[in-house]
């Protein structure tokens, strides 16, 4: 450990808070588990918020290279994608390639040991060549999700046929996908466009890094694994996951009210409803919801944002958004919460009191969820949860589809039918949960680490760092 003190493990995550948070608990495992130095790299804005979240005792260091949305057509203080609109988040992306200068100058004056960059920053493997150092892309989503999501990106299979659906021509192992299993920015794209441009040039790059990690877990995501390792590119394809977060909590949330309130509920009797840390429903989807959850007698704790023909950090307007009356009537009962905006997911799934999640399947709700062994209803909105929704229910069988999107009509009657599916003492039901419990225990042996037994995501992360310093060696041996 104190010997690599001496080497530099660069960490450069894309600059949006969903990508940001597991590099940094990537980073903070790194900096305790393997006691190399580490650098975080990203634009100033972003490292100034970083420096208030870090805990007091880590010794990461943090660096700025200089980035200038304005000059980008950016508002000037746009370094996430997070606090922008829509239409403005590919330019971002295209702004970002503009830090190739500086990262390569960064890159030149501390020769790292590696560089463990974003699926969005394939370009920095040619920086990392031009240096003779180690290159890794590291994938904060999971592989079955991912090798959908780079086989989409890549073909754009819906723009050769009219069908609505269609097999990916990669992927001959994996059944069609639907047209309506596509996030709105591929289902537009057409290989020109910013998106595709942007994208595909960097997905194409993929393979030209020295390895691939996954913050994901051998047993829970073999076909995806397999996928990418039969690309035979002949680079390693390393199953990481799940990383630590310790960060997921946002200061200022009703983590006393949620547990509380758990602690009052009988074991396995509460439905948690998520979407995540940046979607939501529409609104005549959130009063089906709401009026199933009622229906079902089931209790809950909702996690609501405003609806999404409105903007989603307002204040959450109950009377307005849900049947009047609910949240008077299920507090009057004690039958569920509504939390606005954020709660403490981590402690909410591993309390007794939780049985399954109404989820839209985000990678890292996913791994979660199944860490604790609660089954999933899922709900995907977006990008590869889609993808992960389809691998939760078609290979683990943890899951089953409650509705897709946040555009598509959902009747109360379908997601009350799924609800008691789920929560009631059903075949399918028990089944789901089991299936939970014995995932929770592949992702526990995966995270193994004692002196006689080592589970796969800790050798993998050996394994990685090997590969990284045999490389270093060779290129000290030839110099
Ligand atoms: N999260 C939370 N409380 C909330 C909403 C989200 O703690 O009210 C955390 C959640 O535990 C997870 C992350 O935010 O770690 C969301 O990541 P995910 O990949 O599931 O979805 P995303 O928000 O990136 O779509």
């Amino acid at each position: 450990m104190a010997q690599n003190k001496e080497e530099n493990v660069v960490i450069f995550p894309f600059m949006a808070q969903g990508h940001m948070i597991p590099f940094l608990s990537l980073a903070l495992q790194i900096e305790q588990k393997k006691g190399y130095t580490v650098t975080f790299v990203n634009t100033p804005l972003n490292i100034e918020k970083l420096r208030h979240s870090l805990p007091p005792t880590t010794t990461i260091r943090l660096v700025s290279l200089p980035f200038s949305a304005a000059d980008h057509g950016l508002p000037p203080e746009a370094e996430s994608t997070d606090v922008l609109p829509y239409p403005l988040i590919v330019r971002l992306f295209h702004a970002s390639l503009s830090l190739k200068p500086s990262f390569t100058r960064l890159i030149s004056e501390l020769s790292p040991l590696c560089i463990i960059a974003d699926m969005f920053f394939c370009w920095s493997a040619e920086v990392a060549n031009q240096f003779g150092v180690f290159h890794s892309i590291f994938n904060a989503g999971g592989a079955y999700g991912m090798v959908l999501y780079y086989s989409v990106w890549i073909h754009l299979p819906h723009c050769h046929t009219d069908s609505d659906e269609f097999s990916l021509p990669d992927l001959p192992e994996i059944s069609p996908i639907h047209r309506s299993q596509l996030a709105n920015n591929v289902k537009d794209a057409n290989g020109t466009d910013p998106w595709s441009v942007f994208i595909q040039g960097q997905l194409q790059l993929w393979f030209s890094s020295d390895g691939l990690l996954f913050n994901t877990v051998e047993g829970l995501d073999q076909t995806g694994l397999s996928c990418f390792r039969r690309k035979k590119t002949g680079i390693p394809v390393w199953a990481i996951g799940p990383t630590r977060s310790s960060l997921t909590e946002k200061p200022g949330n009703d983590r006393n009210g949620c547990i509380d309130w758990l602690d009052s509920c009988p074991q396995d009797s509460v439905l948690y409803v998520s979407f995540g840390s940046q979607n939501t429903i529409s609104s005549t989807q959130m009063m089906e919801l709401a009026k199933a959850l009622e229906a079902s007698s089931k209790n809950f704790i909702w996690v609501v944002r405003p609806p999404v023909e409105f903007d989603i950090n307002s204040e959450f307007i109950a009377d307005e958004w849900l049947p009047e009356g609910f949240e008077d009537r299920i507090t009057e009962q004690n039958r569920g919460l509504l939390v606005r905006k954020w709660a403490p997911q981590v402690e909410i799934l591993s309390h007794k009191s939780t049985r399954a999640f109404i989820s839209h399947c985000g990678w890292n709700s996913v791994l979660e969820s199944l860490s604790q062994g609660v089954p999933i209803l899922g709900w995907p909105i977006g990008a590869d949860q889609y993808y992960n929704s389809k691998l939760l229910e078609e290979e683990v069988g943890v899951s089953v589809e409650m509705a897709r999107g946040n555009r598509s009509e959902v009747k109360h009657e379908h997601i009350l039918r799924l609800i008691d599916l789920v929560m009631g003492e059903t075949e399918k039901g028990e089944k789901m949960k089991k299936k939970a419990c014995e995932v929770k225990e592949i992702i526990r042996d995966a995270m193994r680490d004692e002196e006689s037994y080592k589970g796969s995501s800790v050798r993998a992360m050996d394994e990685f760092f090997h590969a990284a310093m045999a490389m270093k060696t060779r290129k000290e041996t030839q110099a």
